[in-house]
């Protein structure tokens, strides 16, 4: 148990740690901050902490726990102004969802004796806000967490524990190695969505309206990816350029083979690659990061036990 959780933004993210850490008694007191005095106004109204401020240093003043939980570009900022209250013997994390980019920005802004230690929870929905939020968020999905070699392994052990009483697997790993693996499973798929809808919303009208109106399975699940946060995807693409652009270069080669194989007709060689396709889905429901039915992001009926008022809901698929 932590003395005092601040949550520096509470989105969807920051929301859904809120409700989880309260429902598991994971912090004697949860302090909230963000930039606009209405979010602040919505996090008091739903009862998502203990205090509530819009100044981010008074929030993680006396916090054993802080957690950044704003769009990555404004780390900075926020880090500036929350350096001087940091407590030695604190842990900083976050959940960005780029890990390289955010030990740049940080690391030369930390305090000494602060535990530096980046997270990110791959879960996530298409929503954004305070009343997005939900606590059941992190169960069954995995957070990792990247701390450079030679952070105090007992902070990390806590940061761990923590993540584990939300409902997460938890696993460490390099920087590096988190944001080409995220690049691929996540931001590249994100960004092909972005792509396929952005294509449709360029055609003309007549079209256009044929395809919402005859939407079916794969151009619908598109959008429910493409209509993510555009602020928090716009930094991930601004932050996560290199192995985003690594990734998108094989998937442009793989692509253009796939052309191929239409263009001349490959029958055997389409149906080798749909299997082998299929077989990596089967995979992913068996190791339970995705249930057999159609959800189109949304929980299934019993999934959800909050109360909260959340009208409509949903993992960017672990967006992010
Ligand atoms: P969100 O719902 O849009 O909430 C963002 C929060 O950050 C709000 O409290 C917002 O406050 C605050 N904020 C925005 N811009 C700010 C700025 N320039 N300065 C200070 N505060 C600012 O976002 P989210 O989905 O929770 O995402 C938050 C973080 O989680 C991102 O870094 C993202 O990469 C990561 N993440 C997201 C997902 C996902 O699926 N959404 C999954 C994993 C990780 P105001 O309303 O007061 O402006």
């Amino acid at each position: 148990m932590f003395e005092k959780l601040a949550l520096v933004g509470i989105g969807l993210i920051g929301s859904s740690i809120a409700r989880a850490a309260r429902l598991k008694g994971l912090a004697r007191t949860i302090a909230i901050s963000t930039r606009k005095q209405e979010t602040l106004d919505e996090a008091r109204a739903l009862g998502l902490g203990d205090v509530y401020s819009l100044d981010a240093a008074e929030a993680v003043r006396g916090a054993d726990l802080v957690i950044l939980c704003t769009p990555v570009g404004a780390y900075r900022a926020v880090m500036e102004q929350i350096a001087p209250a940091l407590e030695a013997g604190a842990i900083l994390s976050d959940v960005g969802s780029v890990k390289q980019h955010v030990a740049k920005v940080l690391g030369p802004l930390l305090p000494p004796g602060v535990h530096f230690i980046p997270g990110h929870p791959i879960a996530g929905t298409e929503h954004s806000g305070p009343a997005s939020g939900f606590p059941e968020l992190f169960v069954g999905r995995w957070c990792v967490l990247t701390p450079d070699q030679g952070v105090d392994a007992v902070a990390v052990a806590r940061l761990t524990a923590f993540w584990g009483a939300l409902g997460s697997n938890v696993e460490c790993m390099s920087a590096e190695h988190h944001d080409l693996v995220l690049a691929i499973t996540s931001h590249v798929p994100h960004l092909v969505a972005y792509n396929i809808v952005g294509t449709v919303a360029d055609l003309e009208a007549a079209t256009q309206s044929e395809v919402i109106k005859f939407s079916a399975s794969g151009f619908r699940d598109f959008t429910r990816i493409a209509a993510s946060d555009p602020i928090m995807w716009r930094d991930i693409f601004l932050t996560n350029r290199e192995a985003v652009l690594e990734m998108l270069g094989r998937f442009l080669e793989d692509l253009a083979m796939l052309q191929r194989m239409v263009r001349v007709g490959d029958g055997p060689g389409l149906e080798a690659l749909f299997t082998r396709t299929r077989a990596i889905r089967r995979s992913i429901i068996n190791a339970g990061q995705e249930t057999a039915a159609a959800d189109f992001g949304r929980p299934h009926a019993g999934e959800k036990t909050d109360p909260a008022p959340i009208a409509d809901l949903m993992d960017g698929g672990d967006k992010a």
